[in-house]
């Protein structure tokens, strides 16, 4: 990967640089040193990097959501939430098959996850949910911060 973006620690704007680079200047002036920072959103393209700083940079102004991050670990199966599940009407039994589907892809899952899954999940907090799956006994946590669906029989 040839290039990344990197935040700058002074004036907080997200900026492009070459991943081979050892530092780099920020409009600001401010001198970041590379060796000691991890570079975000790799790209071998020049033009998906501008257009990524833009949207980190949008983002950062509270403009838009965050481009997705590119995981660098071979990542699991991506969950795949069938038709039949989004149109359960029981938001908790929703909820549910949803979690369900994430521990069959991943065999547990974290916040994050929810997170991804928001947006059919009805937009409601992540915290809130991972809350009422576990008041309601329909999930459990295995170690901090990871949980797994509870099999019914
Ligand atoms: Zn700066």
């Amino acid at each position: 990967m040839k290039y990344g973006v990197i935040v700058c620690p002074k004036c907080g704007r997200a900026r492009g640089v070459e991943s081979s680079r050892k530092t780099t200047t920020c409009q600001c002036g401010r001198k970041i040193d590379l060796r000691r920072r991890k570079l975000q959103f790799m790209t071998d393209s020049p033009h998906e990097l501008a257009a990524i700083v833009g949207k980190v940079n949008a983002s950062l102004r509270g403009a838009g959501p965050m481009p997705p991050a590119k995981s660098r670990k071979k990542a699991g199966r991506e969950p795949h939430i069938r038709e039949e599940v989004l149109s359960i009407k029981d938001p908790l039994e929703r909820m549910r098959s949803i979690v369900a589907e994430l521990t069959a892809a991943k065999s547990e899952f974290d916040i994050e996850d929810i997170k991804r899954m928001s947006p059919v999940l009805g937009n409601q907090k992540p915290e809130r949910l991972v809350a009422r799956l576990l008041e309601n006994g329909l999930i459990y946590e295995v170690s901090p911060g990871k949980f797994k669906v509870v099999r019914l029989q």
